[in-house]
């Protein structure tokens, strides 16, 4: 509990002090390289290096009060700037994905949402999803149909938000902001 407590305390600094809006895209953290990381927008870069070695995906609680029933899954391996979804291994991506979606679905069951943030509008340069309760009404025609989560795409550009559909899974892209498609 005192670790979970920790954590709390943790997120809950990093959300005071990160900015409304940010482009992480030209982030220079480097992991090698401790003083790079004290930067505000990559305060979930330390929040990972803390994790133990073993560990290598975990959930947060979104801190942000305006944002009661919302939670991240996050990997413990960096990338450079923005941890695009596209820059980290297809194996990796796609255990994300499983982990994800098996956490979302123990917190909302079927009724989840998964988003992921375009680097242009995030304020944290680690990679991170986001899970909450799917917003029915945030439904569009604009999505690709897949199957499996092997299938989930990694755009080079934009973000995606992903919520389950009978067979398979909706993945809508080509937006920036997506978090909008999940219950705060
Ligand atoms: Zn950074
Ligand atoms: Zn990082
Ligand atoms: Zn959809």
């Amino acid at each position: 509990m005192a670790a979970m407590r920790q954590l709390w305390f943790a997120a809950a600094c990093l959300w005071l002090a990160a900015p409304a809006s940010a482009d992480v895209s030209q982030c220079a953290c480097d992991p090698a390289i401790p003083e790079t990381m004290k930067a505000r927008n990559c305060s979930l870069c330390a929040v990972a290096e803390k994790q133990p070695p073993g560990v290598e995906f975990f959930v947060l609680k979104d801190i942000n009060p305006r944002k009661p029933n919302r939670w991240l899954v996050l990997p413990r391996m960096h990338k450079p700037g923005a941890h695009e979804l596209c820059d980290y291994p297809k194996p990796v991506r796609d255990a994300l994905w499983r982990f994800a979606i098996r956490t979302a679905r123990e917190k909302f069951g079927e009724e989840w949402g998964i988003a992921y943030n375009g680097a242009q509008v995030r304020t944290q340069c680690h990679m991170h999803l986001h899970i909450g309760r799917f917003v029915r009404a945030a439904e569009t025609k604009r999505f690709r149909f897949v199957r499996r989560v092997e299938d989930i795409p990694a755009p080079e550009d934009g973000g995606l938000w992903v919520h389950p559909a009978p067979g398979g899974y909706h993945v809508h892209v080509g937006e920036q902001i997506t978090e909008t498609a999940l219950v705060r």
